[in-house]
């Protein structure tokens, strides 16, 4: 792994951990799997993706790189764990779609290629990287003038708490404990006063309804758990 000060190698390394079972729908990536074609949607909706050139950040083992690869859109896909990258080009090989996975830092990849992308996705990532606000600058950096920003992430309630850990971790064991930390959770309110400071726009928010037991997924007005927004890079 490259050494970057906004990464934790106890957090990458318990990703890792779960890749070789990360295209298993029934696997510890289950409700990635559920959400997936509805912020795949989302995002579709939002941007024209044929022909566009996307970047998925902290891609895990590829779910929306794919998604959007199906769609048209021209895909770079970064994560600093080398094993789930490993996977996610593997699993190439069984969908026939091109995406350039690398194992790259968000902030070596906005140092390389700025102002070089269409949109930006950052799907259930930024609440696992030390400094938030230096990630969402790394991704306002990768976006041309007018790109667009998609992020997602869990907010700092109760009722997430109660979902993401106390269902999800312990009572549903659908997760294993201490994937999240609570203390890193985002209200929007924050999330939007870091993109604020990188000049981008809010331009829509919706809450990601997901119920685990049907494994029903959909959009809806409540922002309480879990979220999708996209910004617009002014300019
Ligand atoms: N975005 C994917 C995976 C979410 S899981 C999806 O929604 O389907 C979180 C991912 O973020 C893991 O793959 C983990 O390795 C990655 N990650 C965590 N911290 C990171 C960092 N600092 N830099 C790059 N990737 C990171």
């Amino acid at each position: 792994m490259q050494t970057n000060a906004n990464v934790s190698a106890e957090e990458i390394a318990r990703f890792e951990k779960l890749a070789a079972r990360w295209w298993d729908p029934d696997g510890e990536s289950r409700p990635l799997h559920d959400l997936n074609p509805v912020r795949a949607a989302y995002v579709s909706g939002r941007v024209n993706l044929r022909g566009a050139k996307v970047v998925d950040v902290g891609c895990g083992g590829g779910l929306l790189s794919e998604a959007l690869a199906r769609a048209g859109a021209q895909v770079t896909a970064i994560d600093l764990g080398a094993k789930l990258i490993e996977i996610a080009k593997l699993h190439l090989f069984e969908s026939n779609l091109q995406v350039d996975y690398r194992v790259q830092s968000s902030t070596e990849l906005a140092e390389t290629e700025p102002a070089s992308f269409d949109a930006v996705c950052c799907m259930e990532m930024i609440e696992h990287v030390p400094d938030p606000a230096a990630l969402i600058g790394d991704l306002a950096a990768m976006l041309k003038p007018g790109g667009q920003l998609f992020l997602s992430t869990l907010n700092r309630t109760p009722a997430a708490f109660g979902a993401a850990i106390l269902g999800a971790e312990y009572l549903m064991r659908l997760l294993p404990r201490g994937t999240h930390h609570y203390a890193q959770f985002l209200k929007p309110s924050e999330v939007a006063g870091m993109l604020r400071r990188f000049d981008l726009e809010i331009e829509d928010i919706k809450g990601l309804a997901y119920n685990p037991l049907t494994r029903n997924a959909s959009l809806s007005s409540n922002t309480a758990v879990n979220y999708v927004l996209s910004a617009r890079k002014v300019g």
